[in-house]
């Protein structure tokens, strides 16, 4: 008898880089994944964790198409080739065209590229991994999943810039919002935790890692978010200054005489918690310094904080009432402090900290205020995971209670 093909493979393919993950429906967690880091270079190398064990493959000087070959190569020395009916890919930036999840076909492909000058660093590499692997397992079926289209609910009262409409019609210039699978997720997963009624609910969902944004959801749905036209609006980042005043900007380019490029690396990779406080992008770090007596590490963690509660303030207003703020990301499910500093800001709104059992969570999901609605409740998140959801459900028509966690409706 042969085997079904119903294994899902998710790909999260960047400039250089090609994050996988192979996913049998049966199982809760992926059964193969793995990164091939420095493409391009004569640094390149390949790497698989398997079932606890981890092996490397030399790919020196390859690029994502040799990157491919090496993992459809491991995959098929293990029996696994076969079993991949489908290849969930994930793509930054989805434009106004993309409101959902859907199967790439010849048209998707020229869609995503001409969504390319919104995302000129992103979306190129998207397509050049979504080509490579279609070449690669031509028999497989390919989905991509957009980080915008969660966002396209937005209305316009919220997602205009009070810019000359002619950019809107020429150029495209709105907000459209990013981390969309990841709040998603992580709002479908708070439903269901809270047991909140799918159809009447609000949550402020803030994804805070190295990139950070926050987004209002209200009955499944976004209607507000934090990130803009591109990933550099809204709350503070590692390296990236979230919003600040575009006259200050002018500022500094007269004053210094820079032009786009150096304006483009001030605001995207010299400022955020790096720029504050002079000393790291990294979160874990600046906790560190900040209790060894670091000012500018203390400083940057305070405005931080600050920021996303006052982004958690203003999102609020978009939902008919407040049931929970849901943390997540690197920073939101592991640092205890971060989300006290944030929590004790938001009295006004009802939340109130349990200091215990925020301080006792390490990681896990769970309720971290003593108030319950609103709660503060933090959810890991799993893009991968709702890749290979929304992956599978087109593909093969799956159910969503495929791969383990969520119960519901999972798009
Ligand atoms: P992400 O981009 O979601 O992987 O998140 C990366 C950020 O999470 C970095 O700033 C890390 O320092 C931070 N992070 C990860 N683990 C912890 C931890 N245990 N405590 C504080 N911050 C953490």
């Amino acid at each position: 008898m042969t085997e079904k093909s119903d294994f899902v493979l998710v790909v999260n393919c960047g400039s250089s880089s090609l994050k996988f993950a192979l996913w049998d429906p049966d199982q809760p967690d992926p059964c193969l994944s793995g990164l091939a880091e420095n493409l391009g270079s004569k640094d390149a190398g390949l790497r698989f964790d398997c079932g606890g064990a981890r092996t490397r493959a030399d790919i020196a000087g390859a690029d994502h198409a040799k990157a491919f070959a090496g993992l459809v190569a491991f995959l098929e020395g293990r029996g696994l080739l076969a079993r991949i009916g489908a290849v969930g890919h994930r793509v930054v930036h989805g434009g106004e065209r993309f409101t959902a999840s859907v199967e790439v076909t010849a048209d998707v492909l020229d869609d995503i590229e001409s969504c390319g000058a919104l995302a000129p660093l992103h979306n190129p590499a998207n397509l050049m991994g979504i080509r490579a692997a279609r070449e690669a397992l031509p028999k497989a079926r390919h989905v991509v999943v957009f980080d915008t289209a969660f966002h396209q609910t937005i209305p316009p009262a919220a997602y205009l810039y009070a810019l000359p409409q002619r950019y809107r019609r020429d150029l495209g210039v709105r907000r459209y919002g990013f981390h969309g699978t990841s709040h998603r997720f992580v709002s479908m997963r708070a439903v269901d935790i809270l047991d909140l009624d799918p159809a009447d609910h609000g949550l402020v969902v803030v994804h805070l890692g190295n990139g950070a944004s926050a987004t209002a959801v209200r009955d499944g749905r976004s209607v507000d978010t934090s990130m803009g036209l591109t990933p550099t609006e809204g709350l503070i980042m590692g390296t990236r200054c979230g919003d600040v005043d575009v006259g200050a900007i002018l500022h500094i380019a007269r004053a210094e005489g820079l032009g786009l490029d150096a304006i483009d690396a001030l605001v995207n990779r010299e400022s955020g918690l790096l720029g504050l406080s002079e000393l790291s992008n990294d979160c874990r770090t600046l906790e560190k310094a900040s209790a060894a007596g670091h000012a500018g590490a203390r400083e940057a963690l305070e405005v931080f904080a600050h920021r996303v509660a006052r982004t958690v303030g203003a999102l609020a207003i978009s939902l008919p009432r407040l049931d929970a703020v849901v943390f997540t990301g690197g920073i939101g499910e592991n640092s205890a402090s971060v989300r006290a500093a944030v929590i004790s800001k938001l009295g006004l709104l009802g939340l109130e900290l349990d200091e215990a059992v925020n301080r006792n969570l390490n990681g896990a999901a769970g309720l971290v205020s003593r108030s319950i609605v609103p709660a503060a409740l933090v959810v890991p998140t799993d893009e991968e995971r709702m890749i290979a959801i929304d992956t599978a459900s087109i593909v093969m028509g799956r159910a969503s209670t495929a791969y383990g966690c969520i119960e519901g409706s999972a798009r």
